[in-house]
């Protein structure tokens, strides 16, 4: 069966789609999200690169530091600014795709929230949600299908 996700960005300039199920989506607390949100947090969804595929639209991008302190360059829409994905250079063959620009959006709820040591106070999160001071170990917190296909996919990169 044909794998297909869209999303768009909010004046509807930039549509794109997935073509294969995400890997992993995930909720950011950290500051810098914060800023580029102008909200508590950001729900991002990590994709294989090769599923991306933009069908109409203009998109600009800038570079930015990422958490990790790498470089990270994020995509957005020429006309009105929204922030459809990120390219981080921490992430090889991966591309992170801002959960809320897809159309299926409440498909992928954040299977892990990082950066608690960041989060608003007044915010609550359930206690059996999968919360980390910083960050994760992918090995231990992404669904095993997942990591094979993301391992199965960087032998072909190499
Ligand atoms: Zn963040
Ligand atoms: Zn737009």
């Amino acid at each position: 069966m044909k794998y297909e996700l869209k999303g768009k960005c909010v004046c509807g300039e930039v549509k794109y789609k997935i073509i294969e199920k995400p890997l992993f989506t995930q909720a950011c607390h950290c500051k810098d999200c914060k800023v580029l949100t102008g909200s508590s947090y950001v729900v991002n969804t990590s994709i294989l690169d090769n599923s991306f595929f933009l069908i109409k639209g203009k998109m600009s991008s800038a570079k930015l530091t990422a958490g990790s302190g790498k470089p990270c360059k994020v995509f957005f829409c020429n006309s009105c600014g929204v922030f459809v994905y990120a390219d981080y250079d921490t992430a090889i063959g991966r591309l992170t795709v801002r959960t809320k620009t897809l159309e299926d959006a409440n498909m992928f709820p954040p299977q892990a929230h990082i950066f608690i040591k960041d989060k608003d106070p007044w915010l609550n999160l359930e206690k059996n949600q999968n919360c980390f001071e910083l960050m994760y170990d992918a090995e231990k917190t992404w669904p095993e299908e997942s990591l094979k296909r993301y391992k199965e996919y960087l032998k072909t990169k190499k």
